[in-house]
């Protein structure tokens, strides 16, 4: 991706004020969700604050309107490209208006535990597939894009914690459920066999960030906390044994024992407890039960990165619906998802 495009998207990220072009009640009644021309005005003002960049070749304002709407020819010498509104983004060659992929994004972002393709199908009209791979195309955009930096830091504390979700499919995705179940318990590894495993890290009062993991063992659980949480952090978990060689790494680890009924411990430097994790299992649970029910493994990751989106993006952390949705859109940069990429499987390997 061209520097240039990359600066832009970091800096329509960081100051959401520049988004808000549409002035007006926001809600499902505002034009861009029910006009695409509409709809390419708002997404363009979001994805082009400072005029249109092609996406070929990175030249800013040298383009050329083309007739039809929406369709515009490079300028520069060297490139001469056409492009349109939605060239290079996750929406790119969508045969769906741009005022239905503006409802499903709001929507999605809207929606505390999210909200179904078979939902999406029947309020927009469109095919079961395409909305299915509209859904899967939203989660694309919410995933955080190039370096993300650690979570914690000096003084902060991050909550590690595992759950199970979901029964393990023989068809998808590399690990056979026998392979799974022989893995050797060593190190504290718990309740693996047929169930999905779940990593979460939740900064208290920040972000979060999970992952669908083979197995949740040792080499696994510490790889994750590893590359993910700054040294300077406190980490918080349960008793498992899982945390106890990498905590050593940590400016603390505290951990609360669930086996003997404790939660939340009090320490001169503030509680102990991993209520966080937990606050955000819960929630991906219910969305997962209640709205998304049948998820194949191979998918499970994208269901975390829509989850771990809209809790970074809370309403708690100061960020209202239209910006939420406002960021998973500025998110639709430089991310194409494919039929064939949609079924690749997310594990993290160890
Ligand atoms: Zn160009």
């Amino acid at each position: 991706m061209p520097l240039l495009i990359l600066i832009r998207m970091l800096a329509v990220m960081l100051d959401l004020s520049s988004m808000a072009r549409y002035i007006g009640p926001m809600n499902l009644a505002a034009p861009h969700f029910r006009d695409d021309e509409a709809a390419r005005t708002y997404f363009e003002a979001i994805r082009w604050p400072d005029g249109r960049v092609c996406p070929h070749c990175g030249s800013i304002g040298s383009e050329y309107v083309t007739k039809r709407a929406g369709r515009y020819r490079c300028g520069a010498k060297e490139c001469r490209k056409d492009f349109s509104t939605t060239t290079g983004t996750a929406m790119e060659s969508s045969k769906v208006g741009l005022s239905k992929w503006l409802w499903t994004f709001y929507m999605m972002a809207s929606s505390k535990k999210g909200i179904s393709s078979q939902q999406v199908h029947r309020s927009l009209g469109v095919s079961k597939d395409a909305a299915w791979f509209m859904c899967h195309r939203v989660r694309e955009a919410m995933k955080a894009g190039g370096l993300v930096a650690p979570l914690g830091g000096p003084g902060k504390v991050v909550e590690v914690d595992e759950t199970y979700h979901g029964k393990i499919s023989e068809a998808s995705g590399q690990y056979s459920k026998r392979k799974r179940g022989s893995t050797t318990k060593r190190g504290g590894s718990r309740r693996i066999g047929d169930k999905r495993a779940i990593v979460t890290l939740v900064e208290r009062g920040g972000k979060s960030r999970s992952f669908h993991v083979a197995v949740a063992d040792l080499p696994t659980v510490q790889k994750i906390v590893r590359e993910n949480i700054a040294k300077e952090s406190r980490l918080h978990t349960d008793g498992s044994g899982l945390y106890t060689a990498v905590g050593r790494e940590y400016a603390e680890h505290a951990f609360v024992d669930h086996s003997k009924e404790e939660y939340v411990r009090y320490e001169p430097t503030g509680p102990v407890h991993n209520n966080s994790a937990e606050s955000y299992f819960s929630v991906f649970k219910r969305g997962m039960r209640g709205v998304y029910q049948h998820c194949k493994e191979a998918h499970l990751h994208r269901y975390l990165v829509e989850f771990d989106f809209r809790h970074n993006t809370r309403t708690r952390l100061g960020v209202d619906d239209k910006q939420r949705a406002d960021l998973a859109l500025a998110g639709a940069e430089g991310k194409r998802l494919t039929y064939r990429r949609t079924n690749e499987g997310g594990h993290v390997a160890r």
